[in-house]
């Protein structure tokens, strides 16, 4: 059976944005009345002592401020199997794994058809005002999109990453044809088991579909990097498979090899083509706009951790225009990109009044005292950060993120994503903070107490001067350590970090081995010193924990003072 879908109506929704946006206090007060009384029979509101009221002021006074680990509990309920109007009204049946850990264990997060039709809202906002800038036809998208395993939990819960648990939903494939963003590689290699090799299949039905391809897209751009980096290694094997119209015998699961024989034919003009143009690039330069003559833009999150990519991106994609994908987390959605004319750069995202009750606490005062303020309250060109109340559970929620106020869209704010506000290491979507590194080292050091293994003090930094980038750990030990124990710790380290997105980073090397630096005994007395020297209070002196390259000084003091160094080989 054909099916047939009604294409998007761009101009409705931008209307529908527009008129939403200038009534943003109305609509983010009918939004916060429609959480609560879809949840309000749920455990954690009916202790709080609502009775049924739905105002913000309400709200505010009764509901308190938390984060993920005061919700831990709750949330582990549910992930255990209880099913109980726990955090909402209806129960949870699917659960995110979302980035970033609590207390060394990976994150979990509810997801409900709420957020799954906030998630959709927000895709075809963004579209709506991406297609009006750029028109295109209706072809195909070479989505470098992977879907991990839904897993269950102990209690039967479905659990994934939020963007596997947003795939795999019915209404995502809908949604994308009727957007005419259709992914060009079939499910089988969207869903394969293995990431190499459907990476692989990626580009072989994007060169198969070359001429149809309207634009590439991935979640986070890093993705889009390391699928050409990967193109560079395997594109003779790529050709081919063309000219031969056989797959090569580095695919091996039998559903990604049947689904691929399906669409590949022999087609020696293609590979000549192909190999062709590849032959003609200097450094690769401007290689996507020749594999695909007909792309009209890259789309995916570029703001934030991905910014250290764009120059790679540019490198490939030449003049194509470069348009950041919008600005949302596991928990829920936050902002579209409704200026994609903007690069990257400057991209900012409009707050969506529907999909959630925003709050923002100010970060110019002290942060004990600040009092959150409304979604129209916020000041352009000061920095906040976010609270979300969603459809899913979570009330008053600090996210973590800092972001800052660049203007206002009608009446809902604009805004730029500045940083994490506790993340210290992170390289592409994991997310690492003083915490886990405090675990990790933890972990670590407990490995060997025969040997009398002591770290005094350590530091880290993300070497992002390596492809991929990598974690690297200074520890000052004390005491005589074999080799072979340091290796072990230091595998130990790279296993520690159990953050889902550190961890399947790894497993693709999108993130390179994390590695232990041992420096000489004095080392960290030195940083000491050198603070002390610019001013510091000896007595509140707090031993960085993550040094970034702006901090030249004292990075130059860890690194002159290395004796020895390990590679993890734990991945
Ligand atoms: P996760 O919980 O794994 O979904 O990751 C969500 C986090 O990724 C957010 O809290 C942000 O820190 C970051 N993020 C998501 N979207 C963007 C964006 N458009 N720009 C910058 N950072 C983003």
């Amino acid at each position: 059976m054909i099916e047939k879908m009604e294409l998007l109506d761009v101009d409705k929704l931008i209307e529908e944005f527009e008129s939403m946006t200038k009534d943003a206090g109305n609509v983010q007060r009918e939004t916060l009345k429609k959480i609560l009384e879809e949840n309000g029979c749920a455990e954690y509101l009916q202790n709080l002592g609502l009775n049924g009221k739905t105002d913000p002021e309400s709200f505010k006074a009764c509901v308190p401020l938390v984060t993920h680990n005061d919700l831990q509990p709750y949330i582990q309920r549910i992930v255990d199997g209880s099913s109980s109007p726990i955090l909402t009204g209806k129960p949870i049946t699917t659960i995110s794994l979302s980035s970033g850990t609590t207390q060394g264990k990976p994150k979990f997060v509810p997801f409900n058809d709420e957020l799954m039709e906030t998630t959709l809202q927000i895709y075809r906002t963004s579209y709506a005002f991406r297609t009006r800038e750029f028109p295109i036809e209706n072809g195909k998208a070479l989505q470098l999109i992977y879907s991990s395993k839904q897993s269950k939990t102990k209690g039967g819960l479905i659990a994934g990453t939020a963007t596997t648990n947003v795939f795999r939903n019915s209404q995502f494939k809908n949604t994308m044809k009727a957007m005419q963003s259709q992914c060009c590689s079939p499910d089988e290699v969207i869903f394969g088991p293995d990431f190499h090799q459907s990476l692989y299949c990626h580009l072989l039905c994007g060169l198969i579909f070359r001429e149809e391809i309207q634009f590439i897209s991935s979640t986070f751009s890093h993705s889009i990097v390391h699928a050409f980096r990967t193109f560079e290694q395997v594109w003779e094997e790529l050709c081919a498979d063309i000219r031969e119209g056989v797959l090569t015998s580095r695919i091996t699961f039998p559903s990604v090899r049947s689904a691929m024989a399906k669409l590949l034919k022999p087609n020696p003009e293609l590979a000549d083509l192909i190999q062709k143009k590849c032959l003609g690039l200097n450094n690769w330069y401007g290689l996507i706009l020749e594999l695909f003559p007909n792309v009209k833009y890259i789309y995916g999150i570029m703001t934030g951790s991905m910014e250290p990519y764009l120059k790679k991106l540019r490198h490939y994609a030449r003049d194509l225009p470069l348009i950041s994908a919008d600005y949302g987390s596991s928990e829920g959605w936050i902002g579209g990109n409704v200026n994609p004319n903007v690069p990257p750069e400057l991209a900012t995202y409009v707050v969506l009044p529907n999909i959630g009750y925003f709050e923002f606490i100010p970060l110019k005062e002290n942060v004990e005292e600040a009092k959150p303020v409304g979604l129209t309250e916020v000041k352009v060109g000061e920095e906040y950060e976010v609270i979300i109340t969603s459809f899913a559970g979570l009330y008053r929620y600090r996210l973590g993120d800092v972001v800052k106020i660049t203007g206002f869209h009608n009446l809902s704010p604009e805004l730029k994503f500045i940083c994490r506000r506790n993340l210290m290491l992170t390289i592409n979507i994991d997310k690492n903070t003083e915490k886990d590194l405090q675990l990790a080292v933890e972990a670590a050091s407990k490995l060997n107490t025969e040997e009398k293994l002591e770290v005094l003090d350590f530091s880290s930094h993300v070497d992002l001067s390596t492809n991929p980038g990598h974690y690297v750990i200074f520890w000052e030990i004390s005491g005589e350590v074999r080799d072979e124990v340091l290796e072990e710790c230091c595998n130990c380290l790279d296993r520690s970090f159990v953050d889902a997105g550190y961890v399947s980073s790894r497993k693709i090397n999108a993130i390179g081995p994390l590695e232990l630096r041992v420096v000489q005994r004095g080392t960290f007395q030195k940083i000491l010193d050198h603070y002390v020297g610019l001013g510091a209070a000896l007595s509140q002196f707090k031993t960085p924990r993550c040094v970034g390259s702006t901090n030249n000084e004292v990075l130059q003091i860890l690194c002159n003072n290395v004796v020895k160094s390990y590679f993890s080989t734990a991945f």
